[in-house]
Formats: C-alpha cells, sequence, structure tokens
C-alpha cells in the first residue's frame, strides 16, 4: 500500500496531501484541480468552436454585399433595402458578439417595420434576406392573432411556424426571421381602450410584446392553440428577428398634419405642398404611435421604413429583370415543352398598364400572367406550335376573355 500513499498527479504532479480528490486511469492519475481547469480549457474551445462555426453559418455579409443580393431580386426600393441591409448586418454582428455578462453596453436587436402600400416588396425583402442568409424564416398574418382565451391564434403560433420552419431544430430557429405581415390591422381600434376589450387590437400588441422582449417562450410545436396536456417547446427569442410589414393607409395625413403642425412659423406652407410620395419617406414612430401602434411595441421596432410605391417603370422592370422574374419563368416553362415563348414591347406595356389599374402592385402581375397564358400553356404542349410571341392584341384578347379582370381591388 505505500505506493498508493505516494500517488501524484500525472498531470501537474500535486501530491495526495495538496488535492482533494484523485481519479485513477490505467496508467496514471488526475487530480480534481486539473480536473477543473480542463474542463475551462474545453468550454473555452467550445465556446471558440461554436462561434467560428455560427459566423460560417451565418454567412456574415457586410451591408453592401447584402444590399447586392438584394438587388438581384427587388426592383427600385433603394431606401428600404439600405435600411434593412444594415439591420440585419448590426442583427448578425449582435449575434456573434454576445455581450459579455460585465459590459455595459449590450447591443439591442434591430427588428424592423417596412410601411408601404400592398405588393410593393415587403414580404420579397424578409424572404430574400432569409434565404440568403440560410435561417429559418415564417410569415405570419396580424390579423388572425388575438389575446390568449379569444377565438383566434395566439401569438405563440408565429413561433410554431418558425420553429417548423426550422425542421424543429430549436436552436436554427433561435436566429430565425419572422415577418409579421399586416401589423396596421393590429393598431389600436379606439381612443379610449376601456370602453369595450380590444382583443384583436391592442391585446394583440400587448400579447407580441412578449415575443419580442427576448424571453423564453412556451410553444406548441404542431401551432394551434396550448392546451394543458401538451408538451410544450421552449424557444428563447433574443436572437430572432422580427420584420413587420404593413400598409398603413391613412398614415400620410397623420405625417402631414405632424410635419405642418412642427413647421407653423418659419417654412409655412412647404409641407403642404409635398409630395404624397414624399411624405410617406418622412414616416416616424411619432406617426405609428397616432396610428394606433402602442408605444412600448414601437420600442421594439428601432427599425423603420417605408417602401414605394410602384410606378410602370419599376412594374416593368419586375415583369423581366429581376433573378426569378415572372416572364423568366413562363419563358423556361414553354421551353421544358420545347416551346419558344416570347414577349413584344406591346405585350409587357399591357401587362403593366393592367397591373396599375388592378392596384395590387406587382403582386397583380403574376394573376395577369396567368390569365394571358392559361390557354396557350393548356394547348400548346403536345401541339404542333412551336412559339408563340404575346403582343398587345393577344395579351388583351386572352385577359379580358378571363375572370383576372374582376380582380381590381375598390
Ligand atoms: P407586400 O409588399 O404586400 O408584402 P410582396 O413582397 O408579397 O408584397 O410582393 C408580391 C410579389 O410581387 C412578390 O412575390 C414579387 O414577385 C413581386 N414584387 C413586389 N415588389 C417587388 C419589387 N420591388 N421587386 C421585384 N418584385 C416585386
Amino acid at each position: 500500500m505505500s505506493s498508493k500513499k505516494n500517488i501524484t498527479c500525472s498531470f501537474c504532479g500535486r501530491s495526495k496531501d495538496e488535492v482533494n480528490v484523485f481519479i485513477a486511469g490505467i496508467t496514471g492519475h488526475i487530480c480534481d484541480l486539473c480536473v477543473a481547469q480542463a474542463e475551462n480549457i474545453i468550454e473555452e474551445e467550445q465556446k471558440q468552436h461554436a462561434k467560428s462555426s455560427l459566423s460560417k453559418q451565418l454567412k456574415l455579409l457586410k451591408p453592401a454585399e447584402i444590399k447586392a443580393k438584394l438587388d438581384e431580386y427587388i426592383i427600385g426600393q433603394e431606401d428600404a433595402k439600405r435600411t434593412v441591409s444594415v439591420a440585419v448586418y448590426n442583427h448578425f454582428k449582435r449575434l456573434l458578439h454576445p455581450a459579455k455578462e460585465n459590459e455595459s453596453v449590450e447591443i439591442e436587436k434591430s427588428n424592423v417595420i417596412l410601411t408601404g402600400e400592398t405588393g410593393t416588396g415587403k414580404t420579397l425583402i424578409a424572404r430574400t434576406i432569409a434565404r440568403m442568409l440560410e435561417v429559418p424564416f415564417c410569415i405570419a398574418d396580424a390579423t388572425v392573432l388575438t389575446e390568449a382565451g379569444y377565438v383566434g391564434e395566439d401569438v405563440e403560433s408565429v413561433l410554431s411556424r418558425l420553429l417548423q420552419a426550422a425542421d424543429y431544430d430549436v436552436e436554427a430557429a433561435e436566429r430565425g426571421i419572422v415577418f409579421i405581415d399586416e401589423i396596421d390591422k393590429i393598431a389600436r381600434k379606439n381612443d379610449n381602450p376601456s370602453i369595450t376589450r380590444d382583443v384583436s387590437g391592442e391585446g394583440v400588441q400587448q400579447a407580441l410584446l412578449k415575443l419580442l422582449e427576448g424571453a423564453e417562450v412556451h410553444v406548441p410545436p404542431q401551432g394551434g392553440r396550448k392546451h394543458p396536456e401538451q408538451k410544450l417547446v421552449n424557444i428563447n427569442t433574443k436572437n430572432i428577428l422580427f420584420i413587420c410589414g404593413g400598409a398603413f393607409a391613412g398614415i400620410d395625413q397623420i405625417i402631414e398634419r405632424r410635419i405642418n403642425r412642427s413647421a407653423i412659423g418659419y417654412q409655412k406652407g412647404t409641407a403642404a405642398t409635398r409630395q404624397e410620395d414624399d411624405l410617406l419617406s418622412y414616416v416616424s414612430a411619432a406617426d405609428l404611435r397616432t396610428f394606433g401602434l402602442i408605444p412600448e411595441l414601437i420600442g421594439r421596432f428601432p427599425v423603420l421604413t417605408h417602401l414605394k410605391p410602384l410606378d410602370s417603370d419599376a412594374l416593368r422592370q419586375i415583369l423581366t429583370e429581376p433573378k426569378n422574374a415572372l416572364i423568366k419563368q413562363y419563358v423556361r416553362l414553354f421551353e421544358l415543352d420545347g416551346i419558344a415563348l416570347k414577349f413584344d414591347a406591346s405585350g409587357l406595356d399591357y401587362m403593366v398598364e393592367k397591373a396599375i389599374d388592378l392596384k395590387l402592385g406587382a403582386r397583380g402581375l403574376r394573376s395577369i400572367c396567368e390569365a394571358i397564358l392559361r390557354d396557350a400553356m393548356f394547348e400548346l404542349p403536345g401541339s404542333k406550335t412551336k412559339e408563340l410571341t404575346v403582343t398587345r392584341d393577344y395579351a388583351a384578347q386572352q385577359f379580358e376573355g378571363s375572370d383576372a379582370k374582376n380582380l381590381r381591388v375598390a
């Protein structure tokens, strides 16, 4: 037994009376101090590894690179693309450099609100960002959400969707992007919330705050309502980027009132003569508040930008230029059947005119293309015709004969 007395740690050489515990291996011993130190080293290594693999996974692109990628898919909307590129860049910088405990500066999340009419590219921007960064992405509609306990979906269902998009990988979901559409529709309905309970307006805003605050949220993995027997998954929303979109119809008047008010006394008159488009680019947090979003919610969205209505030049570019432009898609579809599809300039002009008519922004373009090409897509495959050129006459004849002409919104 004398050999047991002389045991020393094979790593640091300490003897038995210098340490608390020895763990025996096949050829040596290790003391508790060395175990603790080894544990620290492993932890540090793992952190470094996680950080480098996270930066690989997150593809930390510079703002200009993010914007260049957005340019491939989104026509115009320069201000919005620049603002979002910076917001996303800052968001991921924050992810890669989490605040240390004793650090006083903590970078806040750069959640974004995109304002702009329907079909101007709000969802497209959010979707493109998510695809570019290869992070889970989901779209939720604010109008179906209600305060817990009322008919409709709990706000947690938003995270269920994100979890599904992440294939139930909680860690991936925790750095995903959530796009909440129609955020303007949950504006406070009246100025005096005590009259009736506003369960789909202010109530939802309050409920959403919980998701935005960076808390642990219990999420039903399959979505739907929470019920007592259900197994819930914990998702920490601290690093989830929220992007909200809304048309905010009528906000131009709010902006105008604000600007005119503050202009009184000096530049009287200039605000009133500003173009309507121009006006919307001045949208501020104060306007969202007047519109009916609660200040706490607005405070969680430090980035606010506006998407412009698309004019005919932009619509025309959207048809032909983006990487996955509609015209390119249809040409490819026909090509697969050995048919050469062409559009002449007058055909394209017709489509653009109809899109402006329908007032659905670029969203109307797809329905218009479908309406114009539906007969051809049905009849041409397998027929002798191997070429089709869409002229204004052809387009008009097909479109007027379809239901799409009734799509127009009032
Ligand atoms: P919303 O602003 O209502 O969220 P979306 O982003 O869903 O509009 O746009 C609908 C469709 O219209 C998109 O899928 C895309 O094909 C097209 N689109 C809209 N805006 C643009 C744009 N600025 N550039 C390219 N395509 C656009």
